[in-house]
């Protein structure tokens, strides 16, 4: 099961084009109350989600882009994500959620 990735910039290439960055985590904690075991476990411990997680690919091989994906890890296969329209789209005259 060979594992392709698709770049934003660069197209779908082949994985070994890639670094692995680790699964998204969500904003750090906040340092005003973070304690050494709370650091620890944001940066060492991982859901190991088996199925589809959102994660963190560096091109090194390619446009030297940092990006995420969402990637299902029982087939390697990267899946579709809807793409959320911006609130920002309405503005200047474009059709309103309301009127479609
Ligand atoms: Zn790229």
């Amino acid at each position: 099961m060979a594992l392709t990735i698709t770049c934003p910039i660069c197209g779908k290439r082949n994985g070994y084009e890639f670094k692995f960055g680790g699964e998204e985590k969500g904003p750090r904690p906040d340092e005003k109350d973070l304690t050494p075991t709370a650091w620890c476990e944001y940066v060492h411990m991982n859901k190991c989600v088996a199925g589809v997680q959102e994660e963190w690919w560096f091109h090194k091989d390619g446009c030297g882009s940092w990006f995420k994906i969402h990637r299902d890890t029982t087939t390697n296969l990267e899946m579709e994500v809807p793409k959320v329209k911006h609130p920002a789209a309405k503005i200047g005259g474009g059709k309103s959620d309301e009127q479609a």
